[in-house]
Protein backbone atom coordinates (compact mmCIF):
# COMPACT_ATOMS: atom_id res chain seq x y z
CA UNK A 1 0.00 0.00 0.00
CA UNK A 2 1.45 3.71 -1.04
CA UNK A 3 -1.56 6.04 -0.78
CA UNK A 4 -4.39 6.61 1.78
CA UNK A 5 -7.24 7.63 0.34
CA UNK A 6 -9.41 9.37 3.92
CA UNK A 7 -12.72 10.48 3.44
CA UNK A 8 -13.75 12.70 6.59
CA UNK A 9 -17.22 13.25 6.00
CA UNK A 10 -20.04 11.64 3.80
CA UNK A 11 -21.77 14.58 3.50
CA UNK A 12 -21.93 17.06 0.45
CA UNK A 13 -23.41 20.48 -0.04
CA UNK A 14 -23.84 19.55 -3.71
CA UNK A 15 -25.68 16.81 -5.15
CA UNK A 16 -23.73 15.77 -8.62
CA UNK A 17 -26.11 13.63 -10.50
CA UNK A 18 -23.52 11.14 -10.99
CA UNK A 19 -22.66 10.46 -7.95
CA UNK A 20 -25.29 11.46 -5.34
CA UNK A 21 -28.91 11.64 -7.10
CA UNK A 22 -30.86 11.92 -4.39
CA UNK A 23 -31.34 14.87 -2.25
CA UNK A 24 -31.38 13.00 0.96
CA UNK A 25 -29.33 10.39 1.97
CA UNK A 26 -28.93 8.39 5.59
CA UNK A 27 -25.85 10.17 6.96
CA UNK A 28 -23.58 8.67 9.24
CA UNK A 29 -23.91 9.62 12.99
CA UNK A 30 -21.68 11.86 13.95
CA UNK A 31 -20.43 10.11 17.11
CA UNK A 32 -19.10 7.63 14.33
CA UNK A 33 -17.30 9.84 12.44
CA UNK A 34 -13.72 9.42 13.13
CA UNK A 35 -12.40 12.59 15.11
CA UNK A 36 -9.13 14.54 13.47
CA UNK A 37 -7.10 12.97 16.50
CA UNK A 38 -8.43 9.28 15.85
CA UNK A 39 -7.93 10.38 11.94
CA UNK A 40 -3.91 11.17 13.26
CA UNK A 41 -2.95 8.20 14.77
CA UNK A 42 -4.41 5.55 12.28
CA UNK A 43 -2.17 7.64 9.51
CA UNK A 44 0.76 6.87 11.87
CA UNK A 45 -0.22 3.25 11.56
CA UNK A 46 -0.24 3.39 7.82
CA UNK A 47 3.34 5.34 7.69
CA UNK A 48 4.69 2.10 8.85
CA UNK A 49 3.48 0.41 5.78
CA UNK A 50 4.94 2.74 3.44
CA UNK A 51 2.29 4.79 2.84
CA UNK A 52 3.65 7.85 0.92
CA UNK A 53 0.53 10.09 0.39
CA UNK A 54 -2.59 11.02 1.59
CA UNK A 55 -5.14 12.94 0.19
CA UNK A 56 -8.11 14.02 2.18
CA UNK A 57 -11.62 13.45 0.41
CA UNK A 58 -15.31 12.75 0.71
CA UNK A 59 -18.61 13.63 0.39
CA UNK A 60 -17.35 16.86 0.61
CA UNK A 61 -13.81 17.25 2.45
CA UNK A 62 -14.78 20.99 3.06
CA UNK A 63 -17.87 21.03 4.77
CA UNK A 64 -15.92 19.35 7.62
CA UNK A 65 -15.62 21.94 10.60
CA UNK A 66 -12.33 23.06 11.15
CA UNK A 67 -10.91 20.55 8.33
CA UNK A 68 -7.54 22.99 8.52
CA UNK A 69 -6.80 21.52 12.11
CA UNK A 70 -6.41 17.78 10.58
CA UNK A 71 -4.11 19.48 7.34
CA UNK A 72 -1.73 20.66 9.95
CA UNK A 73 -1.55 17.06 12.38
CA UNK A 74 -1.28 15.55 9.36
CA UNK A 75 1.17 17.85 7.08
CA UNK A 76 3.71 17.45 10.24
CA UNK A 77 3.85 13.55 10.37
CA UNK A 78 7.59 12.49 9.13
CA UNK A 79 7.61 10.53 5.93
CA UNK A 80 4.76 11.23 4.48
CA UNK A 81 5.86 12.86 1.28
CA UNK A 82 2.51 13.81 0.08
CA UNK A 83 -0.86 15.55 1.45
CA UNK A 84 -3.73 16.59 -1.08
CA UNK A 85 -7.39 17.01 -0.84
CA UNK A 86 -10.57 16.70 -3.59
CA UNK A 87 -12.83 18.82 -3.11
CA UNK A 88 -15.91 20.61 -5.26
CA UNK A 89 -14.41 23.98 -4.57
CA UNK A 90 -17.56 25.94 -3.06
CA UNK A 91 -16.04 26.24 -0.10
CA UNK A 92 -12.68 27.21 -1.30
CA UNK A 93 -12.40 31.06 -1.42
CA UNK A 94 -13.37 30.92 1.90
CA UNK A 95 -10.98 28.26 3.51
CA UNK A 96 -7.94 27.98 0.72
CA UNK A 97 -5.49 30.33 3.02
CA UNK A 98 -6.16 28.35 6.15
CA UNK A 99 -5.42 25.32 4.50
CA UNK A 100 -2.28 26.30 2.65
CA UNK A 101 -1.08 27.82 5.94
CA UNK A 102 -1.76 24.41 7.39
CA UNK A 103 0.49 23.00 5.48
CA UNK A 104 -1.28 21.92 2.45
CA UNK A 105 0.25 22.28 -1.26
CA UNK A 106 -1.54 19.77 -3.59
CA UNK A 107 -5.23 20.76 -4.41
CA UNK A 108 -7.80 18.87 -6.97
CA UNK A 109 -10.77 20.70 -7.59
CA UNK A 110 -13.97 19.08 -9.16
CA UNK A 111 -14.99 21.37 -12.05
CA UNK A 112 -17.42 19.29 -15.12
CA UNK A 113 -18.40 22.47 -17.70
CA UNK A 114 -17.51 26.45 -17.45
CA UNK A 115 -21.47 26.75 -18.29
CA UNK A 116 -22.94 28.39 -15.12
CA UNK A 117 -26.56 26.81 -16.18
CA UNK A 118 -25.02 23.56 -16.82
CA UNK A 119 -23.04 23.39 -14.41
CA UNK A 120 -26.09 24.02 -11.48
CA UNK A 121 -27.99 21.12 -13.54
CA UNK A 122 -25.58 18.60 -13.17
CA UNK A 123 -24.39 19.42 -9.11
CA UNK A 124 -27.79 20.57 -8.82
CA UNK A 125 -27.08 22.99 -5.89
CA UNK A 126 -23.65 24.35 -7.60
CA UNK A 127 -22.60 27.78 -8.47
CA UNK A 128 -19.77 28.02 -10.73
CA UNK A 129 -18.66 31.50 -9.78
CA UNK A 130 -18.02 30.51 -6.02
CA UNK A 131 -16.12 27.26 -7.54
CA UNK A 132 -14.13 29.63 -9.59
CA UNK A 133 -13.55 32.03 -7.13
CA UNK A 134 -12.19 29.16 -4.80
CA UNK A 135 -10.43 27.85 -7.57
CA UNK A 136 -8.53 30.90 -7.87
CA UNK A 137 -8.30 31.92 -4.32
CA UNK A 138 -5.74 28.66 -4.09
CA UNK A 139 -3.75 29.52 -6.80
CA UNK A 140 -3.54 33.18 -5.01
CA UNK A 141 -2.63 31.08 -1.41
CA UNK A 142 0.05 29.35 -3.23
CA UNK A 143 -0.77 25.62 -3.82
CA UNK A 144 0.48 24.08 -7.16
CA UNK A 145 -0.16 22.30 -8.56
CA UNK A 146 -3.65 22.57 -8.87
CA UNK A 147 -5.61 20.14 -10.61
CA UNK A 148 -8.92 20.27 -12.34
CA UNK A 149 -11.02 16.91 -12.13
CA UNK A 150 -14.13 16.76 -14.50
CA UNK A 151 -15.90 13.34 -15.20
CA UNK A 152 -16.77 13.15 -18.94
CA UNK A 153 -20.30 12.14 -19.70
CA UNK A 154 -21.32 11.60 -23.31
CA UNK A 155 -24.07 13.82 -24.25
CA UNK A 156 -24.02 16.17 -20.91
CA UNK A 157 -20.08 17.74 -21.24
CA UNK A 158 -18.40 16.09 -24.08
CA UNK A 159 -18.38 19.00 -25.97
CA UNK A 160 -16.33 20.89 -23.72
CA UNK A 161 -13.10 18.63 -23.45
CA UNK A 162 -11.42 21.63 -25.09
CA UNK A 163 -12.64 24.37 -23.49
CA UNK A 164 -11.64 22.74 -20.15
CA UNK A 165 -8.26 22.11 -21.65
CA UNK A 166 -7.44 25.57 -22.82
CA UNK A 167 -8.71 27.30 -19.37
CA UNK A 168 -6.59 25.05 -17.32
CA UNK A 169 -3.60 25.94 -20.06
CA UNK A 170 -4.37 29.69 -19.68
CA UNK A 171 -4.37 29.33 -16.27
CA UNK A 172 -1.61 27.24 -15.38
CA UNK A 173 -4.18 24.58 -13.76
CA UNK A 174 -3.89 20.84 -14.99
CA UNK A 175 -6.87 19.05 -16.03
CA UNK A 176 -7.38 15.64 -15.52
CA UNK A 177 -10.30 14.28 -17.22
CA UNK A 178 -12.07 10.50 -15.53
CA UNK A 179 -14.25 8.32 -17.40
CA UNK A 180 -17.73 7.94 -16.01
CA UNK A 181 -18.46 5.02 -13.30
CA UNK A 182 -20.56 3.09 -12.19
CA UNK A 183 -19.66 4.57 -8.86
CA UNK A 184 -22.20 3.94 -5.63
CA UNK A 185 -25.61 1.40 -6.39
CA UNK A 186 -27.82 4.79 -7.73
CA UNK A 187 -26.57 6.68 -10.62
CA UNK A 188 -27.83 6.22 -13.99
CA UNK A 189 -24.18 4.71 -15.50
CA UNK A 190 -24.37 3.07 -18.83
CA UNK A 191 -21.26 2.26 -20.92
CA UNK A 192 -23.11 4.76 -23.85
CA UNK A 193 -22.42 7.93 -21.48
CA UNK A 194 -19.00 6.56 -20.60
CA UNK A 195 -16.61 8.51 -22.81
CA UNK A 196 -13.80 6.49 -23.22
CA UNK A 197 -9.90 7.24 -22.54
CA UNK A 198 -9.39 7.23 -25.83
CA UNK A 199 -11.87 9.56 -27.08
CA UNK A 200 -10.96 12.22 -24.56
CA UNK A 201 -7.26 12.07 -25.98
CA UNK A 202 -8.39 12.48 -29.48
CA UNK A 203 -10.33 15.51 -28.59
CA UNK A 204 -7.45 16.27 -26.85
CA UNK A 205 -4.55 15.80 -29.15
CA UNK A 206 -7.24 17.62 -32.26
CA UNK A 207 -5.81 20.41 -30.67
CA UNK A 208 -3.28 20.66 -28.21
CA UNK A 209 -0.87 17.68 -29.57
CA UNK A 210 0.43 15.45 -26.36
CA UNK A 211 3.40 12.75 -25.60
CA UNK A 212 2.18 10.13 -23.05
CA UNK A 213 4.35 10.46 -19.94
CA UNK A 214 2.96 7.75 -18.40
CA UNK A 215 1.27 6.99 -14.46
CA UNK A 216 2.98 8.16 -11.64
CA UNK A 217 5.42 5.60 -9.97
CA UNK A 218 3.72 3.20 -12.16
CA UNK A 219 0.52 2.82 -9.86
CA UNK A 220 -0.89 6.30 -10.01
CA UNK A 221 -4.92 5.59 -11.31
CA UNK A 222 -4.09 8.37 -14.19
CA UNK A 223 -2.12 8.03 -17.13
CA UNK A 224 -0.21 11.48 -17.79
CA UNK A 225 0.42 13.53 -21.14
CA UNK A 226 2.62 16.79 -21.62
CA UNK A 227 1.43 19.12 -24.28
CA UNK A 228 4.45 19.11 -27.15
CA UNK A 229 4.39 22.93 -26.91
CA UNK A 230 5.41 22.97 -23.37
CA UNK A 231 2.72 24.63 -22.00
CA UNK A 232 1.90 21.71 -18.85
CA UNK A 233 0.13 18.10 -18.69
CA UNK A 234 -2.79 17.00 -18.32
CA UNK A 235 -3.79 13.23 -16.85
CA UNK A 236 -6.79 10.78 -18.00
CA UNK A 237 -8.37 7.88 -15.58
CA UNK A 238 -9.80 5.29 -17.68
CA UNK A 239 -10.95 3.18 -14.83
CA UNK A 240 -13.76 1.50 -17.46
CA UNK A 241 -12.03 1.03 -20.68
CA UNK A 242 -8.82 0.30 -19.39
CA UNK A 243 -8.90 -0.54 -15.35
CA UNK A 244 -5.80 -0.60 -13.32
CA UNK A 245 -6.52 -2.85 -11.06
CA UNK A 246 -3.19 -4.78 -10.83
CA UNK A 247 -1.40 -2.10 -9.98
CA UNK A 248 -3.30 -0.79 -7.60
CA UNK A 249 -1.90 0.45 -4.27
CA UNK A 250 -4.87 2.43 -2.74
CA UNK A 251 -6.67 1.87 0.66
CA UNK A 252 -9.24 3.44 1.51
CA UNK A 253 -10.69 4.73 5.03
CA UNK A 254 -14.05 5.54 5.42
CA UNK A 255 -15.56 8.41 7.31
CA UNK A 256 -16.75 5.79 9.96
CA UNK A 257 -13.32 4.22 9.91
CA UNK A 258 -14.24 1.20 7.78
CA UNK A 259 -10.86 0.18 5.68
CA UNK A 260 -11.99 -0.09 2.44
CA UNK A 261 -9.29 -2.01 -0.44
CA UNK A 262 -11.12 -0.79 -3.52
CA UNK A 263 -13.50 2.08 -4.67
CA UNK A 264 -15.93 -0.74 -5.54
CA UNK A 265 -16.12 -2.32 -2.67
CA UNK A 266 -19.78 -3.92 -0.90
CA UNK A 267 -18.12 -3.74 2.63
CA UNK A 268 -15.25 -2.84 4.58
CA UNK A 269 -13.23 -3.90 7.97
CA UNK A 270 -14.17 -2.03 10.93
CA UNK A 271 -11.01 -0.45 12.22
CA UNK A 272 -12.98 2.26 14.47
CA UNK A 273 -14.67 -0.85 16.69
CA UNK A 274 -10.49 -1.55 17.30
CA UNK A 275 -9.42 1.72 17.62
CA UNK A 276 -12.42 2.31 20.24
CA UNK A 277 -11.28 -0.27 22.28
CA UNK A 278 -8.41 -1.00 24.14
CA UNK A 279 -6.38 -1.90 20.99
CA UNK A 280 -2.65 -0.88 20.68
CA UNK A 281 -1.07 0.61 17.65
CA UNK A 282 0.66 -2.75 17.06
CA UNK A 283 -3.19 -4.69 17.01
CA UNK A 284 -4.21 -2.34 14.28
CA UNK A 285 -0.87 -2.67 12.44
CA UNK A 286 -1.76 -6.43 12.52
CA UNK A 287 -5.14 -6.15 11.31
CA UNK A 288 -4.49 -3.56 8.53
CA UNK A 289 -1.71 -5.53 7.60
CA UNK A 290 -4.02 -8.74 7.33
CA UNK A 291 -7.08 -7.03 5.55
CA UNK A 292 -4.35 -5.62 2.86
CA UNK A 293 -2.79 -9.10 2.33
CA UNK A 294 -5.64 -10.68 1.88
CA UNK A 295 -7.90 -8.48 -0.43
CA UNK A 296 -9.04 -9.53 -3.52
CA UNK A 297 -10.62 -6.77 -5.22
CA UNK A 298 -10.39 -6.21 -9.08
CA UNK A 299 -13.91 -5.10 -9.66
CA UNK A 300 -12.85 -2.59 -12.28
CA UNK A 301 -11.35 -5.15 -14.48
CA UNK A 302 -14.08 -7.58 -14.23
CA UNK A 303 -16.31 -5.08 -15.20
CA UNK A 304 -14.51 -4.51 -18.25
CA UNK A 305 -14.39 -8.28 -18.72
CA UNK A 306 -18.09 -8.47 -18.39
CA UNK A 307 -19.23 -5.14 -20.09
CA UNK A 308 -17.06 -6.93 -23.46
CA UNK A 309 -19.11 -10.08 -22.86
CA UNK A 310 -22.05 -7.84 -22.87
CA UNK A 311 -23.10 -9.29 -19.30
CA UNK A 312 -22.56 -6.71 -17.13
CA UNK A 313 -25.26 -5.15 -14.76
CA UNK A 314 -24.35 -2.44 -12.21
CA UNK A 315 -27.31 -3.06 -9.89
CA UNK A 316 -26.24 -6.33 -9.07
CA UNK A 317 -23.16 -5.52 -7.48
CA UNK A 318 -24.09 -3.63 -4.02
CA UNK A 319 -21.07 -1.02 -3.75
CA UNK A 320 -20.15 0.97 -0.44
CA UNK A 321 -21.70 4.55 -1.91
CA UNK A 322 -18.69 6.94 -2.85
CA UNK A 323 -19.52 9.33 -0.64
CA UNK A 324 -18.67 7.30 2.59
CA UNK A 325 -15.78 5.85 1.00
CA UNK A 326 -13.97 8.96 -0.75
CA UNK A 327 -13.81 9.17 -3.90
N1 LIG B 1 -16.66 16.31 -3.16
C1 LIG B 1 -15.34 16.29 -3.66
C2 LIG B 1 -15.30 16.53 -5.15
O1 LIG B 1 -16.35 16.46 -5.79
O2 LIG B 1 -14.22 16.77 -5.66
C3 LIG B 1 -14.57 15.04 -3.32
C4 LIG B 1 -15.29 13.73 -3.41
S1 LIG B 1 -15.78 13.24 -5.05
C5 LIG B 1 -16.59 11.70 -4.74
C6 LIG B 1 -14.20 12.81 -5.76
C7 LIG B 1 -14.15 12.76 -7.27
O3 LIG B 1 -14.95 11.69 -7.73
C8 LIG B 1 -14.66 14.01 -7.95
O4 LIG B 1 -13.68 14.51 -8.83
C9 LIG B 1 -15.86 13.51 -8.72
O5 LIG B 1 -16.04 14.19 -9.93
C10 LIG B 1 -15.52 12.06 -8.95
N2 LIG B 1 -16.70 11.25 -9.23
C11 LIG B 1 -17.85 11.21 -8.55
N3 LIG B 1 -18.73 10.37 -9.13
C12 LIG B 1 -18.11 9.87 -10.23
C13 LIG B 1 -18.50 8.94 -11.26
N4 LIG B 1 -19.71 8.40 -11.29
N5 LIG B 1 -17.60 8.65 -12.22
C14 LIG B 1 -16.37 9.21 -12.20
N6 LIG B 1 -15.94 10.08 -11.26
C15 LIG B 1 -16.80 10.42 -10.29
FE1 LIG C 1 -20.49 15.93 -3.66
FE2 LIG C 1 -18.16 15.52 -4.84
FE3 LIG C 1 -20.12 13.70 -5.08
FE4 LIG C 1 -20.36 16.04 -6.29
S1 LIG C 1 -18.80 14.48 -6.71
S2 LIG C 1 -21.95 15.05 -5.05
S3 LIG C 1 -19.36 17.43 -4.92
S4 LIG C 1 -19.07 14.24 -3.23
Amino acid sequence: MRDLRISVTDRCNFRCTYCMPFDEYTWIERQQVLSFEEIERLARIFLRFGIQKIRLTGGEPLVRKGLHGLVRRLAKLEGLGDLSLTTNGALLSEQAEALYSAGLRRINVSIDTLKAERFRALTKRGNLDEVLAGLFAAKKAGMSPIKINAVVIRGTNDDEILDLVQFARANGFEMRFIEYMDVGNANAWSLEKTVTKKEILAAVNSRFPVREIGRANGSAPAVDYEFLDGAGEIGIIGSVTEPFCSTCTRIRLTADGKLVTCLFAESGFDLKALLRSAASDDDMAEQISKVWAGRVDRYSDVRWEQVRGGDYEPRVHKKIEMITLGG
